[in-house]
């Protein structure tokens, strides 16, 4: 019996969701799993949205979550607090090169 459900809790790297279904997941460059990023963020090896900052990825998200029946408020606190600890913004805040 064959089913895809992941064990443990995986959030995407990009922009904080839940990851719950392997379906969800993004996809390298050579078709497989990305088991870090989720099917919005990132899909064949490369970001969907490669030139968002992390202000822009907090509005985006912001909306979904709204749309989810989140006040906007609560969602910004949320993101404030989540986002820039995934990897893909965490590499952001290293000390300038
Ligand atoms: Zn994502």
């Amino acid at each position: 019996m064959e089913h895809e459900r992941i064990q443990e809790q995986v959030f995407c790297q990009s922009c904080g969701m839940p990851i719950q279904d392997a379906s969800l997941l993004g996809t390298d460059r050579d078709g497989s799993k990305n088991s870090e990023y989720c099917m919005y963020c990132y899909e064949t090896g490369e970001f969907k949205q490669p030139d968002i900052s992390l202000q822009g990825m907090t509005d985006l998200c912001t909306g979904f979550m709204v749309q989810d029946g989140m006040t906007e408020d609560t969602a910004r606190q949320l993101l404030a607090e989540q986002l820039p600890r995934l990897k893909r913004w965490s590499a952001l805040q290293s000390p300038e090169a």
